[in-house]
C-alpha cells in the first residue's frame, strides 16, 4: 500500500504552495471556524501571520450538525480567503464538502480540507485522488488507524500522494469535552505511514482553555503540525466560539510551543 512505511521508508514532505510540512516541517493553519466578514478576514490573517501562523483556515463550506445552523458564505467565503492570502502570502485551508465544488476548490485553496463526516466518502475521496493540490484528511468520528489510512489509500490510488494526516479527537464514552484527542494516533501512524500527520485540539477538545496545553502535548507527540480556531473575538464568532481562542492565546500558545520544536 502506497501511504505505508514499507512501500516508502522516508517521510514524505508534501507542500502547500511553498509552506513545506512533514521531515521536521511544522505547520501551524490558525483562523476562525468559518469565513466572516471580508476586513476582519483580512486583519486576522495579518495578526496571526505575524505571531507565527503558517496558513490560514476558515470554512466557506460547513457541515453543521443541524440544517437551521449557519451554513458557510460559499463561494463568496473563497473569494475573501483568496484577498486574506493576497494580503498575507498564506496559503489557504478550507473544507471541501461535495466533488460539484472540486473546480472551485483547485482554483483559490491550497490545503483542501476533508472533514471528519467525509472521511468515507469513497466518490469524493476518488476525485482527490485525480488533482495534485494537498489534501488534509480529518480522521473520521469512529474510525480506526487502518480505516483512516484506507481513505488516504483511496486518495493515493488514484495518484495524488500529497496527503496529510489530521487527528481532531474520536467519539468515546466521556462527555467532559467534545471528543477524546487521541495522541497515540501520533507514534502509531508514524511507525505505519510515511505521511505527515497533525492534531487539531480545538475540535478535539471543545474547549478553548485546552487549546494550549494539547497544543504542546501535540508537539512532545511528534506531531507534524497544529490546526487552530482563533478568532480576534471568540465570543462573536459565527461557529465553534466556545473552542475559539483569542489572538492573545495563540501568541503565548505559539511561544510556548517554539522551545518544544527546538527540541526535535
Ligand atoms: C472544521 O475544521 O471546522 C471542522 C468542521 O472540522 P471537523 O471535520 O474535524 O469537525
Ligand atoms: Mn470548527
Amino acid at each position: 500500500k502506497q501511504a505505508s512505511r514499507s512501500f516508502q521508508s522516508k517521510d514524505t514532505i508534501v507542500d502547500v504552495d511553498g509552506v513545506k510540512v512533514g521531515g521536521g516541517h511544522f505547520m501551524i493553519a490558525a483562523g476562525p471556524c468559518s469565513v466572516e466578514d471580508e476586513d476582519l478576514m483580512v486583519e486576522t490573517a495579518i495578526k496571526l501571520k505575524a505571531m507565527g501562523a503558517n496558513m490560514f483556515r476558515g470554512g466557506a463550506f460547513k457541515p453543521r450538525t443541524s440544517p437551521y445552523s449557519f451554513q458557510g458564505l460559499g463561494k463568496e467565503g473563497l473569494r475573501r480567503l483568496q484577498v486574506a492570502k493576497q494580503e498575507t502570502g498564506l496559503p489557504i485551508v478550507s473544507e471541501l464538502m461535495s466533488a460539484d465544488n472540486l473546480d472551485m476548490f483547485v482554483e483559490n485553496v491550497d490545503l483542501i480540507q476533508i472533514g471528519t463526516r467525509n472521511m468515507q466518502n469513497f466518490s469524493l475521496l476518488k476525485e482527490l485522488g485525480k488533482i495534485d493540490k494537498p489534501i488534509l484528511l480529518k480522521r473520521g468520528l469512529t474510525a480506526t488507524y487502518e480505516e483512516w489510512l484506507m481513505s488516504a489509500e483511496y486518495i493515493m490510488a488514484g495518484g495524488n500522494t500529497n496527503v496529510i494526516l489530521c487527528e481532531r479527537g474520536i467519539r468515546t464514552f466521556e462527555t467532559g469535552t467534545r471528543n477524546t484527542l487521541d495522541l497515540q494516533a501520533v507514534p502509531y501512524l508514524k511507525s505505519k505511514t510515511h505521511l505527515p500527520i497533525v492534531i487539531d485540539p480545538s475540535h478535539a477538545a471543545g474547549i478553548r482553555d485546552f487549546v494550549t496545553p494539547m497544543s504542546k502535548a501535540a508537539i512532545v507527540s511528534g506531531a507534524d503540525g497544529l490546526v487552530i480556531e482563533a478568532h480576534p473575538n471568540p465570543e462573536k464568532a459565527w461557529s465553534d466560539g466556545q473552542q475559539t481562542v483569542s489572538l492573545e492565546t495563540f501568541e503565548s500558545l505559539v511561544r510556548a510551543s517554539k522551545p518544544l520544536l527546538d527540541l526535535e
